[in-house]
């Protein structure tokens, strides 16, 4: 029996998109900017073709420019390097983003710095990450903002709440762990070395697993009515669908975790549909930034 509500994430990233291309088309009629967003790809890896083609065509669908570099595999660091230099300067272009993982050949990290902090929708810059750390309006990262927007929608304000976050990655974990500090939760962030991890998720008002292990966390790890957000995606076997089928199950052992918590994000249709419309969301507050406008002015 299910008892915990299903948070649907895609129905809500569907009312923010909306919201986008509102602030899109204001921006476009009162201020005749279009906002634009670059992604740029190297190699063929069908997972990332997916999600660059998916974030371009719903960068169109909300009106914004959409600029897609797709790169051969063997791309060198200083090729790389060029063509981020050149977005940099390119005035069309508000937002940039380089879809990660990158083949071994490339420094990462000497990526992410040579993007402009303005430019860097993906939130992955130290400047940005500095900012968020300090209080400042930076660019905040897509996943754990989403994560925040569906957390803030399903419970208001969580002052005083216990959060715990399983995973440190600088991408999802310690961002998160910073906006919900600043939401006043009093947050604990587990990692692979924690000690009883059980124990640490039944004292979470706020479970969010982000860890990339199929069903990790099992419905009796749960304190009753705790929301829980899933972030993880894993793909397992599915023999009951046919020989050789997959299928896509978060960090959460779903079934148990629906029997004990208050609300809890689905794998898929959770944290993912989130993501994206948080790149868009962040393409606009960038475009916006670096023209001098109030981007809340825009919805009136
Ligand atoms: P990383 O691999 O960078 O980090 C995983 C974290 O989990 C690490 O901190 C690691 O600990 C921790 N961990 C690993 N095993 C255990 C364990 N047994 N117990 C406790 N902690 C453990 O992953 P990401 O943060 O990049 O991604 C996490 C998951 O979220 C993945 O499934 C990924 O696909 C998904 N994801 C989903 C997105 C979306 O849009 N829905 C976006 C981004 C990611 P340690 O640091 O000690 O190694």
């Amino acid at each position: 029996m299910t008892q915990a509500k299903i948070i649907d994430g895609k129905a809500f990233a569907a009312e923010l998109r909306a919201g986008v291309a509102a602030d899109v088309a204001v921006l476009k009629e009162k201020h005749d900017l279009t906002p634009g967003l670059a992604v740029v790809l190297l190699g063929d890896d069908p997972a990332s073709q997916i999600y660059v083609r998916n974030k371009g065509k719903q960068t169109l669908e909300t009106g914004m420019r959409s600029f897609a570099h797709h790169l051969p595999e063997s791309t060198s660091q200083a090729e790389l390097l060029a063509l981020v230099e050149s977005l940099n300067r390119d005035g069309e272009v508000h937002g940039i983003l380089v879809q990660l993982p990158l083949p071994e050949q490339i420094d990462e990290a000497a990526i992410i710095d040579a993007i402009d902090p303005a430019k860097d929708v993906d939130g992955f810059h130290v400047i940005n990450s500095g900012l968020l750390a300090t209080g400042g309006a930076g660019l905040v990262p897509c996943t754990p903002l989403g994560c925040m927007l569906m957390l803030r929608h399903e419970l208001g304000d969580m002052s005083g709440k216990k959060a715990l976050i399983i995973g440190r990655s600088n991408i999802v974990g310690k961002p998160l762990a910073q906006l919900l500090l600043n939401e006043n939760c009093t947050v604990t962030i587990a990692h692979s070395r924690t000690g009883d991890l059980a124990a640490e998720s039944r004292a979470a008002d706020i479970l969010v697993a982000a860890v990339g292990r199929a069903e990790m966390v099992r419905g009796d790890w749960i304190k009753p009515g705790a929301t829980v957000i899933d972030v993880g995606i894993n793909r397992i076997p599915a023999p009951e669908k046919g020989e050789g089928k997959t299928r896509l199950v978060g960090d959460v052992n779903f079934a148990e975790a629906c029997e004990v918590a208050g609300a809890i994000t689905p794998v898929p249709g959770g944290v993912g549909p989130m993501t994206i419309v948080c790149l868009l969301r962040n393409t606009v507050t960038a475009c916006c930034r670096q023209a001098g406008i109030d981007e809340a002015a825009l919805h009136g």
